[in-house]
């Protein structure tokens, strides 16, 4: 078991040695310019772990060409050997879990239970993705006329562009990667520059599980270098998770040429609790939902939309449990909230703070930093927020809960609708009405009822509507949608 005092274990030191580089047409490299850019953990800040490759232009371009070569070799190989090779890099991270989780928290920072759990979930995406190698087909339809056989089936996009970001630097690139490969696609992964490690860690067991040189290629860098991979004239295909007003940029860049982007984008997402709900249900799970991952999360809830007559009652619960919730680095298992990610999140964590305060909300609890090296702030809870405030209208991904009081279930609706975003909801209540009436309509790609706005399945789809997502489902059996192209063959004999 893993403590804030292990020292690093001993494969992850072996691997952070002969893997820290780019991986370009199965060669572990560095930049071209020799460049690296440190990575930091945000619990200390002063602790630095690994460099990695700042990559150039030239970079990039050496990637998708290595990804271009080897797409005719993997596309022709049958899916259920890709499934294969899949499903024994699986094994692979298995064996390596309490290590990835180490490195995730020790980079992201988020408590270890949670990286715990983030690990299990990658792994759970990669083994039902790498299963649609012998479930992915088309359609045979009747044809009109006698001698025809009528049918649909996949192929893959081409070279795919996979850019990911930090708050879950495991999970992610797995329920990215795994479809792109299965469906015979080859990829140039960019991880966030903040959490390059796990990314690391995940192409190296594919490497080792059997993948062909080329066949998956990771570039390391900041925004400019996802910018280039976008840019390329040869990736057909953009799988993004991260920051709206970025995604808009890659998906108009995109565009010009047609290529295909499926975009994962911010939240702002709202908990609806009527006044005949289980209060102690709604107070829990909306203080995990709200605080823990520190609010990093893009289906956290940071708003609480609460009927008037139960608000007091409602917030008093949340200020009882939040002592509960530890702040401190996820290395102590006592830690339930781990540190923000960088400096500049925590400045703008602080600065949206002094807004709520200029516009007139009220500090139930929290509200600042705290003291030390980390960059830890406190979960807080803002009470008196109108709807048409800042911190009720933009994300914040920090430990923030909003809340603003209604007097119906029409009224709570209309105003988890009035935002930009439209990733995740949810509705406390019993009341069967009232939950048949939010589910038709509320504006959000997840719905819960009875379960906070952060709860997914893998086996199901996931994503947003508006300022939220935009270009296909990940994971569930639409996962597959986003990287394949349909073709439709009559054969006539
Ligand atoms: P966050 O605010 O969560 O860091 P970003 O959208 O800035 O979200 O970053 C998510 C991912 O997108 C990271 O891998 C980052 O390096 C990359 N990125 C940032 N800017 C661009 C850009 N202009 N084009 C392509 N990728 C980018």
């Amino acid at each position: 078991m893993l403590t804030a005092n292990s020292t690093v274990p001993p494969r992850l030191r072996a691997a952070l040695t002969c893997h820290s580089l780019n991986l370009i047409g199965g060669n572990w490299s560095p930049a071209a310019s020799g460049e690296t850019f440190p990575v930091v953990n945000p619990a200390a800040p002063g602790d630095l772990l690994a460099a990695f490759p700042a990559s150039e232009p030239s970079d990039v371009q050496d990637a998708v060409e290595a990804a271009h070569e080897a797409l005719p070799g993997w596309s022709a190989m049958p899916a259920p050997e890709r499934a294969r090779i899949l499903d024994r890099a699986i094994t692979l991270l298995e064996a390596r879990a309490e290590e990835l989780a180490y490195a995730l928290t020790w980079e992201e920072g988020k408590a270890i239970a949670e990286a715990r759990v983030e690990v299990r979930r990658g792994l759970d995406a990669m083994a039902f993705l790498a299963a649609e190698g012998r479930r992915m087909g088309g359609q045979t339809l009747p044809s009109a006329q006698p001698n025809m056989l009528a049918f649909s089936q996949r192929r893959p996009l081409g070279v795919v562009g996979i850019i990911t970001p930090w708050n879950f630097p495991f999970a992610i690139p797995a329920w990215k990667l795994a479809p792109a490969l299965i469906t015979g696609n080859t990829v140039v992964f960019k991880p966030a520059e903040q959490t390059p490690i796990c990314a690391m860690l995940l192409a190296e067991a594919l490497q080792e599980a059997g993948l062909p040189p080329g066949v998956l290629n990771v570039v390391h860098g900041a925004g400019a270098v996802g910018r280039e991979l976008v840019a390329h004239p040869l990736v057909r295909g953009i799988s993004f998770t991260g920051s709206t007003a970025v995604g808009k940029e890659i998906n108009a860049a995109a565009a010009s040429r047609l290529a295909k982007v499926q975009l994962e984008l911010g939240g702002k997402n709202a908990a609806i609790v009527l006044a005949d709900a289980d209060l102690d249900l709604a107070a829990r799970e909306i203080a995990a939902a709200a605080w823990g991952s520190s609010g990093q999360r893009c289906t956290a809830t940071s708003r609480l939309i609460v009927q008037r007559e139960v608000a007091e009652q409602l917030v008093g619960k949340l200020l009882a449990l939040a002592p509960g919730y530890r702040v401190g680095s996820g290395f102590d298992p006592e830690v339930k909230v781990g540190p923000v990610i960088e400096a500049s999140a925590l400045a703008r964590i602080e600065s949206y703070l002094d807004l709520a305060r200029q516009e007139g909300a009220s500090v139930a609890i929290g509200g600042h930093r705290l003291s030390g090296d980390g960059y830890f702030f406190a979960p807080t809870v803002l009470t008196g927020v109108s709807p048409v405030m800042t911190v009720a209208q933009e994300e914040i991904f920090g430990p923030v809960l909003s809340v603003i009081e209604v007097e119906s279930l029409e009224e709570a609706i209309a105003v988890s609708n009035a935002v930009s975003y439209g990733l995740s909801s949810a509705l406390y209540t019993r009341d069967l009405a009232a939950a048949l009436g939010y589910a038709r309509n509320a504006a959000t790609g997840l719905l819960h009822v009875n379960c906070s706005s952060i709860y997914s399945e893998i086996q199901l789809p996931f994503g947003g509507i508006k300022d939220s997502g935009f270009g296909g489902r990940e994971m569930g059996p639409t996962a597959i949608d986003f990287y394949t192209e349909w073709q439709t063959v009559y054969m006539q004999g």
